[in-house]
């Protein structure tokens, strides 16, 4: 089962899943697929692991 964690986009407020090797716990910006906001993890109100 892949690894992903949850975080909800802190512009729009839609969630979506990230793939946790890859960013979880790095500088790296996520992108919101809903609203092509740029933001780090850490600004996200929520994550779900
Ligand atoms: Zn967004």
């Amino acid at each position: 089962m892949a690894s992903i964690f949850w975080v909800t986009c802190p512009r729009c407020r839609q969630k979506f899943y990230c793939h946790t090797r890859d960013l979880r716990h790095t500088e790296w910006k996520l992108l919101c697929p809903f609203c092509q906001n740029r933001f780090h993890q850490d600004e996200s109100p929520e994550i779900l692991e």
